[in-house]
């Protein structure tokens, strides 16, 4: 599909993507760089690519689609940085977790003639890093581009197309919806998690051996979320702090309710909330999301040579 495709960024989005544009044949020659040298030189063991540099610039020359797959804080900076080295007619793409900041922090540096196009595959684990990468990450999983007014047709078109091949499903949606949406079904269920473990971490009245030894009644599906990469989902709470601030609220003012039903003994509203909420994960199910093996697949999934 392209000559040279340059990941600027190889952890667990962007080394994903260089298995799998390699796996299904996406590009003559891929381009790796990264910040660091230990990154790089695991990249290059790992043999992501085709070539290799510290310098993003060197990366991005010639490439006809670059894909920015850094923490959201970082893009504008990565922006200013490659954007002399960008071809004529490029596609310049992203990954991150925000849309309206990204936009905000790249849009200004990106030459005449090159089509940005920012995008966010809802892909990912709690694993960071070239090792986490896979080539199915994206598979049947949904890519969002936030297009800009003036985004080509024919460039938005080839982007979806890669994106296909990489298994995803295309949307496409305004910045601020996408931030609103993920904000619910993506940043609010992080920092909840992140809330809880830390909650159980400073408890006193029960030991962390406790925690720990019976984590499997519920809590252990909560740290999957906690575990993931601080970086990452520090700067998604400060580039997408409105969206976040407003489901927070919505979200405190129900758990007030929720609270009040508990205090008052109130075993109908429990009923009818716990009611809804199960139909939703059968939607969810439903639409191929997930898997509705008991143990939430861990079984099947962690270890498939048990009997
Ligand atoms: P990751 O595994 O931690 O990899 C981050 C990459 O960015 C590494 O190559 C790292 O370089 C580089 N980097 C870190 N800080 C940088 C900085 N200040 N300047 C330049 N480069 C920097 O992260 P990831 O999970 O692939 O996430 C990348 C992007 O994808 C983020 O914007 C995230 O919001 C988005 N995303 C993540 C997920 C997910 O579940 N993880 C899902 C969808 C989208 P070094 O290692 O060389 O320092």
């Amino acid at each position: 599909m392209f000559k040279k495709i340059a990941l600027v960024g190889i952890g667990l989005i962007g080394s994903s993507l260089a298995r799998v544009a390699r796996r299904e044949n996406l590009a003559r020659h891929i381009a790796i760089s990264t910040r660091s040298r230990a990154t790089l030189e695991r990249a290059e063991e790992l043999d992501l690519g085709d070539s290799y540099s510290l310098d993003p610039k060197e990366a991005v020359e010639g490439a006809d689609l670059v894909i920015v797959s850094v923490p959201v804080g970082a893009s504008g900076a990565v922006a200013e940085e490659i954007a002399p080295a960008l071809k004529k007619g490029a596609i310049l793409t992203d990954v991150g977790s925000t849309k309206a900041s990204v936009i905000a922090q790249m849009q200004p540096f990106v030459p005449e003639g090159v089509h940005f196009i920012p995008g966010h595959p809802l892909a990912g684990t709690e694993k960071s890093g070239p090792d986490a990468g896979f080539a199915d990450l994206f598979r049947n999983r949904w890519c969002i581009f936030t297009p800009l007014p003036d985004t080509d047709p024919d460039a938005l078109e080839k982007l979806s197309e890669f994106w296909r091949r990489c298994g995803s499903n295309i949307d496409t949606m305004d910045p601020q919806h996408h931030d609103m949406t993920l904000a619910i079904v993506s940043h609010l269920p992080h920092i909840i998690a992140y809330n809880i473990v830390g909650t159980a971490d400073d408890l006193e009245s029960v030991t962390k051996t406790e925690v720990i030894k019976y984590s499997a009644s519920g809590f252990r599906d909560f740290t999957r979320l906690a575990a993931s990469d601080p970086t990452m989902w520090r700067d998604v709470c400060l580039h997408n702090r409105d969206a976040i601030l407003e489901m927070l609220a919505r979200f405190s003012e129900d758990l007030a309710s929720l609270q009040r039903a508990i205090r008052w003994g109130d075993g109908e509203k429990l009923f009818d909330l716990f009611t809804r909420t199960r139909a939703i994960r059968r939607s969810i199910i439903e639409a191929g999301q997930e898997i509705d093996a008991p143990d939430f697949g861990r079984q099947a999934v962690d270890h498939p040579a048990k009997t």
